[in-house]
């Protein structure tokens, strides 16, 4: 079997006295994780979840979510998480276009969704972030002698809804075959060994925090001890007993907020990992020049896993996402120096659930995945992401590229960030706009001082015709700056 659960089994039961995985007081040996997901298995095909059924989750983080997700792989079922964060009319949208046997959400919200899955004929149950609720209760005291369910490499494994960023969330189609393929090539790039541990701050929901971090920790044989969310405190108090930490930008300006952020703080951890948005020079300065630490930044995507990793043995490049990791090819469309970015290997989704014609359009005849993300590689097959094709401006017929802008502003003395964005305008098409968050501390630049500064570094057309200065950025759970959300709130400025 091609299963990436039995991938894991075999790792597992080569050191079955290792702890594994630990959270709040709790820990599993791999002996003890394997036999409690096997019971979480007996429970689901007690619900009538058989392989290739969907289940979807949206519950809180704990040890149990882990063992259910586990459960899920075991018995071939595939695992569709949802965000925390998503309502009730969002999770509508999505259990229509799963179409799971199985439900499992927060206690609290059974009776909102009780309808939904009543009309979908889909069984529902609990699970709360304390473990508890209608699904630990249908867990059977013993532990089932069936083994698990043997998989083909390409048979699916998980559904990812990707985060919704550039539009409605597409469900990405996720094999066993894909899963263990990134989990390997990761292992090898970070130089992952079962004596890592992983401190784990990441939800669950994404790619991120269970695939990246979950998957690859637990294959390597490794640690993964887990924090129920983020919280820039807790992680420095707990920093000393890990050698692995994975975060999204956005925690490791929060990390570099606290001041007992130091090199003898930072010292036990071997790799500092950051990816799932882009990070500035700034932090990966601020950061090195705070612990000594060279923040490790990769690129990747809920279709295709890690797609490039700076190394670990040789230079790591602010503002690079390094080279494709073994097993992956990465090239430009259409052998243009800056582009779109087009992938292909082990570890790329086969297809947007339900969407023939999307992943059609999205596939080249030669296997490569379109990602929409734009790129430029060097000769030495180093990639740089420069922007999303989505965000790209067209100003009077001119091509501009926010990160290039934002990239100045970010660099202004007293600018927090900048995200550039293009709005309607009667004569240009779109215009060109910046919308800035100022640092509280240093002196405060105005609108006209940044359009003053930047005329001097870009051609006319580049110069944001608006600058708004905001309090706050509006990013999602995975520190994504919500670009569509800007563009509807000042989408009539210049009416
Ligand atoms: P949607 O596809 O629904 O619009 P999304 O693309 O944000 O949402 P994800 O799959 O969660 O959903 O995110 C993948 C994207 O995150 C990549 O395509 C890329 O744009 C961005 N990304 C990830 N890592 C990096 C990085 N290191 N630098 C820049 N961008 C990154
Ligand atoms: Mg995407």
């Amino acid at each position: 079997s091609d299963s990436f659960y039995h991938h894991l089994e075999s790792r597992l039961t080569a050191n079955p006295d290792r702890i594994v995985l630990t959270m709040s007081g709790q820990s599993l040996t791999g002996a003890a994780l394997l036999q409690a997901t096997a019971r979480r298995a007996a429970a689901l095909i007690a619900m009538g979840v058989g392989p290739g059924g969907r289940v979807v989750v949206q519950a809180e983080k704990s040890l149990e979510l882990v063992l259910l997700y586990l459960a899920v792989l075991r018995i071939g079922a595939v695992y569709v998480p949802l965000n925390t964060s998503y309502r009730p009319a969002e999770i509508a949208y999505f259990i229509d276009d799963a179409q799971p046997r199985l439900f499992v959400c927060d206690p609290a919200d059974i009776a909102v969704h009780a309808p939904l899955a009543a009309r979908t004929g889909t069984a529902i149950h609990g699970l709360d972030r304390d473990g508890s609720g209608s699904f630990a209760d249908a867990i059977p005291a013993d532990t089932p002698a069936s083994p698990a369910i043997p998989r083909m490499a390409h048979n699916l494994a998980a559904i990812v809804y990707t985060s919704g960023t550039t539009g409605r969330s597409k469900g990405a189609m996720i094999s066993h075959g894909n899963l263990h393929a990134n989990a390997q090539a990761l292992i090898a790039t970070w130089q992952i060994t079962a004596d890592d541990v992983l401190l784990h701050a990441l939800p669950l929901f994404h790619i991120h925090g269970l695939f990246i971090a979950l998957n690859t920790t637990l294959l390597a044989g490794g640690r993964t001890d887990m924090l129920p969310t983020f919280e820039a405190s807790q992680v420095i108090d707990k920093l000393g007993g890990a050698t692995l930490f994975m975060g999204v930008p956005t925690y490791y300006t929060r990390l570099l907020a606290d001041p007992r952020l130091t090199p003898a703080i930072a010292a036990p951890i071997r790799l500092f990992i950051c990816g799932s948005a882009p990070l500035t020079p700034q932090t990966f300065d601020a950061f090195q020049a705070r612990t000594g630490d060279t923040i490790v930044e990769r690129y990747g995507m809920s279709e295709c896993g890690i797609i490039c990793s700076n190394p670990v043995d040789g230079p790591r490049i602010a503002g690079s996402v390094g080279p494709p990791l073994p097993g992956v090819e990465v090239r430009i469309a259409d052998n243009a120096s800056k582009g779109v970015l087009e992938v292909r290997g082990d570890s790329v989704f086969s297809g947007y659930w339900r969407q023939p014609e999307k992943t059609a359009a999205e596939f080249r005849a030669d296997g490569f995945f379109s990602t929409g993300d734009l790129a430029t590689i060097d000769s030495g097959g180093i990639v740089r992401i420069v922007g999303r094709e989505k965000d790209m401006i067209i100003c009077g017929g001119l091509n501009v590229y926010p990160k290039e802008i934002e990239e100045l502003i970010d660099a202004m003395p007293g600018v927090a960030e900048a995200a550039v964005i293009g709005l309607p305008h009667p004569d240009f098409g779109e215009a060109v706009c910046a919308v800035v968050r100022l640092d509280p501390a240093e002196p405060r630049p105005t609108p006209a001082t940044i359009i003053t500064a930047l005329k001097l570094d870009l051609a006319g057309f580049k110069v944001p015709k608006a600058i708004f200065i905001v309090d706050e950025l509006p990013r999602n759970a995975m520190a994504k700056v919500q670009k569509a959300a800007l563009r509807a709130r000042y989408a009539n400025h210049f009416e």
